[in-house]
């Protein structure tokens, strides 16, 4: 039998009558003579709710029982819909992630996966089951610990699955119909795209679209899963949604893709450090080892052997930074006047494949910005993509003057 992978997302699966409607979906692809593995994330906000209690338990927590607590989210979803499934006559039974196995790195909180042996899964197919549930977003560590993939994870272990089974397609059921030209809940020009290329697709991800987890991209790119977007909430036809595919499967696109954006940025100056060779070690090497994730990194011109340095990092990670540059400080690894944090500050990124080969976006980005007086405090670029940060306050202007002024909202 061919093999589907279906996965559903959270406010796909937010009460009881939505997993039924997820599962008569469900039944219906099982009907077209699909083997289907369903990949379940939790509850709308249950894993906020879990990471609160969490943190509110325990601060600097212990990452092996954040996975142990967070994870539990995907768990319940994981019965309820075989239960559904069962109801509906359909043979289905439901897998956590040390189930299965699936097997991961022990970077807990973000770990990778590693491995999924697809026999046991197989052998119940083969003895007729349909359905194989599967709880999203978890696996096991080579210790025996139960890990988490990072927020929106479940994405990931859907293609992860497409891939291990050489499922037919992996479809990501969501709350909104496809893959959109910036997120339709904060520009209301946005428009539904067909097809998207993995490279685009893996920008706008990397740069806050969350509709697709990173890392659930970087896979189907590599394996070639056909990755397809959509509704939950609506009829789909045969091309429904968006599919995200090889650039020579493209035959017409713009040449900026998409705009996204990343809300909570902080922007961190340390002034007047020495500039010297090992420098940029120097203060790099601490902030990941305490596990900021910097992003932009800007060194301003030196004066009498001094300059300043400047990196982005996400707003939640500013303690933590500052605590890592207080203690190189006082190891006497690095020396610094002030050490300045602007938590006010977001992120927003134009993606496209055809930048390439057109020159003046990144003018044309900057004239739009003025035109709305949107101060730019940082830039970086990529052959792909530019990003900038602006005060957070005007994030949702800065999107709608990007999609306007690259025209967005019409197809190529
Ligand atoms: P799920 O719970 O199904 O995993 P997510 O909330 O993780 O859903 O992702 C879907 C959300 O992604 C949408 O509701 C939308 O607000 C947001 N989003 C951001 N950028 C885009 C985009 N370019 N296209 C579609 N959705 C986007
Ligand atoms: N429930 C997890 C989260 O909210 C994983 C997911 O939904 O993809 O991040
Ligand atoms: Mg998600």
């Amino acid at each position: 039998m061919p093999i589907l992978v279906m996965k559903f997302g959270g406010t796909s699966v937010a009460t009881l009558d939505r997993i039924r409607r997820a599962a008569k979906r469900v039944g219906r692809e099982v009907a077209n003579g699909y083997d289907v593995i369903v990949i379940v994330s939790a509850m709308s906000g249950k894993t906020n709710e879990l990471v609160g209690w969490v943190s509110e338990t325990s601060p600097l927590y212990d990452a092996r029982e954040y996975d142990a607590v967070v994870s539990s989210g995907e768990n319940v979803t994981a019965g309820l819909m075989a239960l559904t499934l069962q109801e509906m006559d359909v043979p289905a039974r439901s897998w956590q992630g040390w189930q299965v196995p699936l097997r991961t790195s022990s970077a807990h909180g973000s770990a990778r996966i590693e491995e999924i042996p697809p026999a046991n899964i197989l052998r119940k197919f083969d003895e007729g089951m349909k359905v194989a549930v599967v709880a999203g977003f978890q696996g096991i560590s080579p210790e025996g610990r139960i890990t988490t993939l990072g927020r929106g994870g479940s994405d990931t272990t859907a293609v992860a699955f497409a891939a291990a089974f050489g499922a037919e397609r992996c479809d990501i059921y969501t709350d909104v119909d496809g893959v959109y030209t910036t997120d339709p809940r904060i520009c209301d020009k946005a428009r539904k795209l067909d097809r998207i290329a993995f490279e685009e697709m893996l920008e706008l991800a990397s740069l806050g679209a969350k509709v697709l987890q990173t890392r659930s991209v970087e896979l189907a790119m590599r394996y070639g899963v056909r990755l397809r977007v959509l509704s939950s909430f609506e009829d789909n036809d045969a091309d429904a949604g968006t599919l995200v595919c090889a650039e020579e499967d493209i035959v017409e696109s713009n040449v900026v893709a998409g705009v996204a954006y990343s809300r909570d940025e902080a922007k961190m100056t340390l002034i007047s450090v020495a500039d010297r060779p090992g420098i940029a070690a120097a203060i790099f090497g601490p902030l990941a080892e305490a596990g900021v994730n910097v992003d932009m990194i800007v060194q301003n011109i030196s004066e009498d052997g001094r300059t300043d340095m400047t990196f982005s990092c996400p707003v939640d990670q500013v303690k933590r930074a500052e605590a890592a540059m207080e203690a190189a400080k006082e190891s006497g690894a690095i020396n610094y006047h002030d050490l300045v944090a602007d938590t006010g500050v977001c992120k927003v990124s134009v993606v496209g494949i055809g930048m390439r080969s057109h020159a003046g976006v990144a003018a044309q980005m900057f004239q739009a910005l003025k035109d709305e007086n949107i101060n730019i405090k940082v830039i970086t670029t990529s052959e792909i993509k530019i990003s900038v940060l602006i005060d957070r306050k005007y994030m949702e202007l800065a999107v709608q003057a990007l999609h306007d002024t690259f025209g967005l909202e019409k197809a190529a």
